[in-house]
């Protein structure tokens, strides 16, 4: 089984220059599987923008061109289970066996690996057993590997052998040939003008510029509404608004440094001055609170700090909001300007 989706195919991942790298990269994977130098080859890129999708259409064209093959995809947070429970099964030679004979793997979603030294171990064994045997490694993260987080050196080491290709987000041309695509193979009919104004309004997420249209479509039908202008501004307005309460680190830091009046290197800095330490505790409070950023990622993010750091910032904001009024005045302050 090899848990591919036969609808994520070359064919309908439209070609735009936020994506073109990656894509031509993925065919050439494709045609020549660990016959060429992108082995590893590494997708990444922000949330909904095909790294998924991708990843998909390379091993269903590889399964295509050689039928004979062994493909097989899996998501880091299996491949992590399944690990663990082979460790209490004590199968951990079947499991490591396993993976050493397939010719084409394809890991999603790698950044989910961070923290996980077993995993990574294991996962550092089988991939130079591949590697060393000429087969291919399709890798997927959110984030390039300088960025990665918590991920062991010589295993971020392993991920730059290859090439790393960007999922970037789609311009507007891209974005509106995904949904006229999109509606053509759904046999939906849409007006210009209206697909457009989707494109035009939700720009960094190909996942969320399908769900507006889907739910533009479900919307007409049930209520039996003609798809109109008005109704488009409505459900964009909706996709917009969600997406804006996703708060980033960077924000939280600039949020809180505005709030009291001091500049985010002033936070940031090494200072035991209390009141610019408090303020730090409170973005590192907020950063946990608001994202889902690890400890450690937070931390280096916030004036380099470690994991230590930030739990001891959390637990000190928790303390002091139960015990000094004024303390629970900036936390209830900031959490306003970060929730609207
Ligand atoms: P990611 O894994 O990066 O979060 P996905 O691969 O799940 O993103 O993509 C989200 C949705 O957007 C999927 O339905 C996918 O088919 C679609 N999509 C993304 N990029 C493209 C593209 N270039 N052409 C067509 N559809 C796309
Ligand atoms: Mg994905």
């Amino acid at each position: 089984e090899s848990q591919l989706n036969p609808n994520y195919n070359f064919e309908n991942f439209l070609e735009g220059d936020s994506n073109r790298l990656a894509r031509s990269a993925g065919l050439a994977v494709a045609n020549k599987p660990g016959g060429t130098s992108f082995n590893p080859l590494l997708i990444f890129g922000g949330v909904g923008l095909g790294k998924t999708h991708l990843a998909h259409a390379i091993g269903v064209d590889i399964k295509d061109k050689y039928p004979e093959k062994t493909v097989l995809y899996i998501s880091a947070e299996k491949f992590t289970q399944q690990y663990i429970d082979a460790v209490k099964k004590n199968n951990r030679n079947d499991f490591i066996h396993f993976y050493q004979i397939i010719d084409v793997l394809i890991i999603d979603d790698v950044q989910f690996l961070s923290g996980k030294t077993g995993t990574q171990d294991v996962f550092f064994h089988i991939f130079n057993h591949l590697h060393q045997n000429g087969k291919q490694v399709i890798l997927t993260s959110d984030k390039a590997p300088v960025d990665m987080q918590d991920i062991e050196q010589r295993l971020l080491s392993r991920f730059k052998w290859g090439l790393s290709a960007e999922l970037q987000n789609p311009d507007f041309e891209t974005r509106v040939s995904i949904l006229k695509n999109k509606l053509y193979r759904d046999g939906v009919e849409m007006p210009e003008e209206i697909v457009e104004y989707v494109a035009k309004n939700i720009k960094s997420n190909v996942r969320e510029l399908e769900g507006a249209i889907i739910s533009l479509i479900a919307q007409s039908s049930f209520n039996k509404k003609e798809i109109t202008l008005d109704l488009a501004r409505i459900i964009v307005e909706k996709f917009v608004k969600n997406t804006k309460r996703e708060v980033s680190i960077d924000y939280i830091q600039k949020v809180v440094s505005d709030y009291f009046q001091m500049d985010i290197d002033t936070l940031q800095s090494k200072t035991r001055k209390r009141h610019i330490v408090q303020a730090r505790q409170l973005a590192m409070f907020f950063a946990k609170k608001f994202t889902k950023a690890s400890l450690a990622s937070i931390g280096s993010q916030i004036g380099k700090r470690d994991h230590a750091t930030v739990l001891h910032a959390c637990k000190t904001v928790d303390n002091l909001s139960s015990t000094d009024k004024q303390f629970r005045k900036y936390v209830e302050d900031i959490s306003k300007k970060l929730s609207v």
